[in-house]
């Protein structure tokens, strides 16, 4: 059997929710490795560097799944898609803010976690054509053939999604756009998500790029990048 789509990950202690996920992944060609605590999940992270994680939040042990996201941020990029059965605000906006890329709720469609585990891999991948490959704004480098953010030549980590807000910002410099615009163009038409979401992302870029980054707030309509 073929898997040429990659590996991925799937953190999941129930394993019918696991094999579920695992069954319509590999329908798409990837390549399914399941653990099932946090230990195992750092292991098999580490060992097989994949293409993606699938995590859920409720795990068993000391450790649940925001420390997991915690820690694979700490040590790399790779995006993270948490799956949560607590449909918790705060859940949300402290994966988010620890540099997940998407989440999905428990109940779920499979088919709609395939489509956001790809919806991630495109933006990952795919540097967009036709475009300069670095723009600058202030003191950060916006390289958006390698995907890096730098500041004095040194590059700065940032999730996936935090690095598409910036670039998005910075194709669009010294325009304000607004958190349903910078949703859409960002997040894409279809995401569900709420304009908070903006918000968290953009704190994470300010706090990460610091006064490098001249991005203005716009009282009443969202954010400006000069
Ligand atoms: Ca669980």
């Amino acid at each position: 059997m073929t898997s040429d789509a990659g590996t991925i990950v799937v953190v999941e202690d129930d394993p019918n929710i696991g094999d579920l996920v695992e069954l319509y992944l590999r329908r798409e060609d990837y390549r399914v490795l399941q653990a099932t605590d946090a230990r195992q999940a750092l292991e098999v992270v580490a060992r097989e560097r994949p293409r993606l994680v699938v995590l859920d939040l409720g795990l068993p042990g000391h450790q649940d799944g925001l420390d997991v996201c915690r820690r694979l941020r700490d040590n790399g990029r790779v995006p993270v898609l948490i799956l949560t059965a607590r449909d918790s605000e705060l859940d949300r906006v402290l994966g988010l803010e620890l540099g997940a890329d998407d989440y999905v709720t428990k109940p779920f469609s499979p088919r709609e976690l395939v489509a956001r585990v790809k919806a991630i891999l495109r933006r990952v991948d795919g540097p967009p054509r036709g475009e300069p490959e670095v723009l600058v704004a202030g003191g950060v480098e916006v390289d958006t053939a390698r995907r890096e953010a730098r500041v004095d030549g040194e590059v700065v980590p940032l999730a996936a999604r935090e690095f598409d807000l910036l670039a998005h910002l910075a194709h669009n410099a010294g325009l304000a756009l607004t958190r349903a615009q910078l949703l859409d163009g960002v997040w894409g038409p279809g995401w569900y998500g709420d304009e908070r979401t903006v918000d968290v992302h953009v704190r994470q870029l300010r706090k990460k790029l610091g006064d490098q980054l001249p991005l203005a707030t716009v009282w009443g309509v969202g954010y400006r990048l000069a």
